[in-house]
């Protein structure tokens, strides 16, 4: 059997690929808006938001499912609740969070000696908040991400990310540091 290969023609006109005529429509379109905008409407109408300007805050509204800048929750003793379980960073398809695992003091469980997350690579999907087991990382915090020129501003640590996090009431090692020293049956998660 032979597999050929099938050319596809891209159809381009000759006003497609001027582009001039399209840069103009361009133009047109934001000499629309601009007009529409200063000369019809009052300052309270038009079809924009004054955001980030200086002494402004007028802000866009946020949908709570929003997807804003990465944070890391912590516990009541204010260490990280993440245990380096690599499920985030496993199936993050841009490949943009990098965890090295160390042992945690209480020698239960372990953590993030370091936590890096590559805003810029992010392309905000939420799985690794839809597969973290145990509620240590959101996207929650309703935060852009601060516009950058320089490309390690948007590489955030563990402590920039814990500085957004929040105590989690989610239940993470049933009893605490002792769950693994409790019989399974005086664990009131498995009924007395
Ligand atoms: S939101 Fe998606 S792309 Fe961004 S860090 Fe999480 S899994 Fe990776
Ligand atoms: S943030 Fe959650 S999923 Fe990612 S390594 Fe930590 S515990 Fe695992």
């Amino acid at each position: 059997m032979t597999i050929g290969v099938k050319k596809v023609s891209l159809h381009r006109t000759a006003r497609d690929q001027v582009f001039l005529p399209a840069i103009l429509e361009g133009l047109l379109t934001s000499a629309r808006h601009f007009f529409k905008n200063t000369m019809t409407k009052g300052m309270g109408d038009v079809d924009t938001i004054r955001y980030g300007e200086p002494d402004v805050d007028i802000k866009t509204y946020y949908p709570d499912r929003f997807r804003g800048v990465h944070r890391l929750m912590y516990r009541d003793d204010g260490s990280v609740r993440c245990v380096a379980c690599m499920c985030c960073s496993t199936v993050c398809p841009a490949k943009c969070i990098y965890i090295v695992a160390e042992d945690r003091q209480d020698n239960a469980e372990k953590g993030p000696a370091s936590f890096v997350i590559d805003e810029l690579k992010c392309v905000v999907c939420g799985l690794c908040v839809e597969a973290c087991p145990c509620d240590a990382i959101r996207m929650d915090t309703k935060q852009h991400m601060t516009p950058t020129e320089r490309r390690e501003d948007a590489v955030l640590g563990k402590v920039e990310l814990m500085s957004r996090g929040g105590p989690s009431v989610a239940t993470q090692g049933g009893l605490g540091p002792e769950f693994r020293a409790v019989a399974p049956q005086a664990d009131p998660r498995f009924g007395q």
